[in-house]
């Protein structure tokens, strides 16, 4: 499926909605200082969400960096997500949802599918890629994603627990780009599990100025 990468401008006066079809991705510059707020449009769908700088994109936003900068699995709000050089790229600002996000979870990819019995599935990672090389940047590492909305829980055994999101119609997420930077958003095509409800939905990115 095609992700459709075109890229809209963060810096851009007012406010402007990106919208993101079910199963596809796009991409935003986004100035530093800048605010965009990703959206669950109609609830109950997770987003796989990347950030690269975007004066070199071998520096991208890092669930792991992240981790160890925040002592916890996921940032608060008032806390920032780093890149894998250990700089601040996104600030997590507001959180109107219910709080369920994953920052464990690799971006669903072909071979998952495959592994699932689908092949030629859209894909995460396959949307991320291309809305990347839209914007002539072939090739680029595929992060551990921001997995908004996303609700994996860790057990005290140390097993995993995946639910279907929580997200409610209209839930957003507000993020504040502390580099110029690409940020990447894909509304999750899994349909083989619980995560999306089995029917994944549109997203938005609205560009706060
Ligand atoms: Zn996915």
């Amino acid at each position: 499926m095609n992700a459709g990468g075109r890229c809209e401008n963060g810096s851009a006066v007012g406010s402007q909605f990106v919208h993101v079809p079910a199963r596809e991705a796009r991409a935003i510059r986004a100035a530093a200082g800048s605010r965009f707020r990703v959206v669950d449009v109609e609830g109950g769908q997770v987003v796989d969400l990347f950030a690269f700088a975007a004066d070199g994109v071998t520096e991208y936003a890092s669930a792991e960096h992240t981790r160890v900068s925040v002592d916890r699995l996921f940032p608060r709000v008032g806390e920032a997500f780093v890149t894998n050089r250990r700089r601040p790229i996104l600030a997590f600002e507001e959180d109107s949802s219910p709080g369920a996000h994953d920052m464990l979870c690799a971006a669903c990819d072909p071979i998952r599918y495959h592994l699932l019995g689908a092949d030629h599935h859209a894909s995460c990672q396959e949307n991320l890629r291309q809305a990347m090389a839209d914007l002539g940047h072939e090739h680029v590492e595929v992060p551990q994603p921001i997995n908004l909305f996303m609700d994996v829980r860790v057990e005290a055994d140390g097993s995993l627990t995946w639910g279907p999101s929580p997200a409610r119609a209209g839930d957003s997420v507000t993020l504040r780009a502390e580099l110029d930077c690409i940020v990447v958003a894909s509304a999750c095509p899994q349909d083989l599990n619980e995560i999306n409800h089995r029917h994944p939905t549109a997203i938005g990115i609205e560009l706060l100025g």
